[in-house]
C-alpha cells in the first residue's frame, strides 16, 4: 500500500474503498461484477455508478473486483489459479491443448464474429444440460452492450458476434444467483469479467456462485467505454444500429462497423481516446482463468484460437469433435508462439501501468 492508495482506506466500508480505489480514479472496467450484489451499486449508461453510501465492512464488492488494488494483479490471478488447482504459466496461463477451429453448423454463418466456436459451444453446453442457464452479452439500448440470461440455441444466436464496449454483463450473472434455483450456469466473458467470475465463484460468502460451471473466455487486448464509442459512432457519422464490429488485423488500423446501410472504417486514433483507462492494468489477454478461451486465429479469416485450460473444457470440446459440430486443427506452432509474444507484451505492458497507479 502506498501514498497513492491511502492506508486509511484499507479499513473503510467496502464501498468507500471501491469507490477512493476503482470508481473513482476511472480504474473501472465495467464488467459489472459488484452490480446486483447489493442495492447500492448500479449499472447506468455504460458505468458502474454508487449513488448511496453502505457502511458493511466485509462487503463482496471491493473482493471481488478485479481492478481492486489488493491483491495485485498477479497475486490476484495465482491465488484463483491455485485455489482451482490449476498450474500458474507464463505468458499464456495454464494451457493444455491449443487449437484452431470453426464452427460448421450452417446457422451460425454470417452472424457469429470469426470462427462461431464460442456460440456453437455454449449452444451445445445447454443442449447436453452439461449446464442450465448462460451469461452473454448482446446490445441492448442504443446498441450499447448489456448481459443477457439465455437457456436455448436460439439466445446464443442472437448475442453472437463481438460488440467492443463493456456493458455490466456481470450483473447478470449476480442476478441468476440471486434466485432459489439449483442448474448450472455457464458465462461467456472478457479476461477481467473471468477474473471476477472465478473470484465470485471461490468466494467464501458467495456459495450460490459454486454454480457456475463452466467459463468460456474471451481474448481481449482492450475495451472501449459504451458511452464513448457512442461519441465516435456519431462523429464518424454512423447512425444506424451496428449489426457488426472488428478490430482488423495491423496494418489496418481501423474499427471497422457495419449497418444495414453500409461500412465505416473509423481510424484508431479516433477510437484509442474512448480505451477504457482501466484496461490498460490488465495483464490478461486470453482470459486464463477460463475453462475455454476463444479468440481470432492469426491469419485464417473464419477461424477462432482455442486454449483448452480445464478438463470441462477439453470434455466439452471433445463432445463438439464427436458431435462433428467443429472442424478442428492443430494450432501452428508459430501463431502459438505469436500469441505467446502478444501475450507478454500486453503483461509487460499491465505491470508498468501497474507500478505507475500504485507509485504514483
Ligand atoms: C471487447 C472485446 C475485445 C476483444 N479483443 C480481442 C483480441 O484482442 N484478440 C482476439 O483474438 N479476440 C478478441 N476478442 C474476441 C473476439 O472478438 C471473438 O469474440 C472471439 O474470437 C470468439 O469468436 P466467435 O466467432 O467464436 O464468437 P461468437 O460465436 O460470435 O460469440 C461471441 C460471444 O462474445 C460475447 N460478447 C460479445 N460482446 C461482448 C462483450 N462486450 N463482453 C463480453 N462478451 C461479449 C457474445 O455474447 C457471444 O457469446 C475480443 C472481444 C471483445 C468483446
Amino acid at each position: 500500500m502506498t501514498s497513492a492508495l491511502a492506508a486509511s482506506q484499507l479499513s473503510a466500508a467496502s464501498l468507500e474503498r471501491l469507490k477512493a480505489q476503482v470508481l473513482d480514479p476511472g480504474w473501472c472496467v465495467a464488467c459489472g461484477a459488484c452490480v446486483g450484489l447489493c442495492p447500492y451499486l448500479v449499472f447506468h449508461d455504460g458505468q458502474v455508478a454508487a449513488p448511496d453510501a453502505c457502511g458493511l465492512e466485509d462487503g463482496r464488492c471491493i473482493d471481488i473486483c478485479p481492478q481492486a488494488p489488493e491483491p495485485d494483479p498477479d497475486r490476484k490471478r495465482a491465488d484463483l489459479l491455485a485455489a482451482l488447482g490449476r498450474p500458474q504459466a507464463e505468458p499464456l496461463g495454464p494451457v493444455l491443448d491449443a487449437w484452431w477451429a470453426r464452427a460448421l453448423s450452417p446457422d451460425l454463418a454470417g452472424r457469429v464474429q470469426y470462427g462461431g466456436v464460442v456460440s456453437a459451444l455454449m449452444s451445445l453446453a445447454l443442449a447436453e444440460g452439461l449446464i442450465g442457464e448462460a451469461v452473454l452479452t448482446q446490445a441492448g439500448l442504443r446498441g450499447a452492450p448489456e448481459g443477457v440470461r439465455v437457456r436455448e440455441r436460439a439466445e446464443v444466436l442472437a448475442a453472437s458476434g463481438s460488440i467492443y464496449a463493456a456493458g455490466g454483463s456481470l450483473s447478470a450473472l449476480n442476478q441468476a444467483l440471486a434466485e432459489p434455483a439449483e442448474h448450472a450456469l455457464g458465462l461467456v466473458g472478457l479476461p477481467c469479467q473471468v477474473l471476477a467470475a472465478a473470484a465470485m465463484a471461490g468466494h467464501p460468502r458467495y456459495a450460490q456462485a459454486r454454480r457456475l460451471k463452466l467459463i468460456v473466455g474471451l481474448f481481449c487486448t482492450l475495451n472501449l467505454s459504451a458511452r464513448g464509442l457512442r461519441g465516435v459512432l456519431e462523429a464518424a457519422g454512423v447512425r444506424e444500429p451496428v449489426t457488426r464490429a472488428d478490430f482488423p488485423p495491423p496494418p489496418a488500423g481501423v474499427l471497422e462497423v457495419t449497418t444495414r446501410k453500409g461500412s465505416a472504417a473509423i481510424p484508431l486514433d479516433d477510437v484509442r481516446p474512448v480505451v477504457l483507462p482501466g484496461c490498460g492494468l490488465c495483464p490478461d489477454l486470453t482470459s486464463e482463468l477460463a475453462d475455454l478461451s476463444v479468440g481470432a486465429a492469426e491469419g485464417r479469416p473464419g477461424w477462432n484460437t482455442i486454449l483448452v485450460r480445464s478438463p470441462q473444457g477439453r470434455e466439452l470440446l471433445d463432445l463438439a469433435r464427436s458431435q462433428g459440430l467443429l472442424e478442428i486443427e492443430e494450432m501452428p506452432r508459430q501463431s502459438y508462439e505469436h500469441l505467446c509474444t502478444a501475450a507478454a507484451n500486453k503483461r509487460a505492458r499491465a505491470r508498468a501501468a501497474w507500478k505507475e497507479r500504485v507509485h504514483g
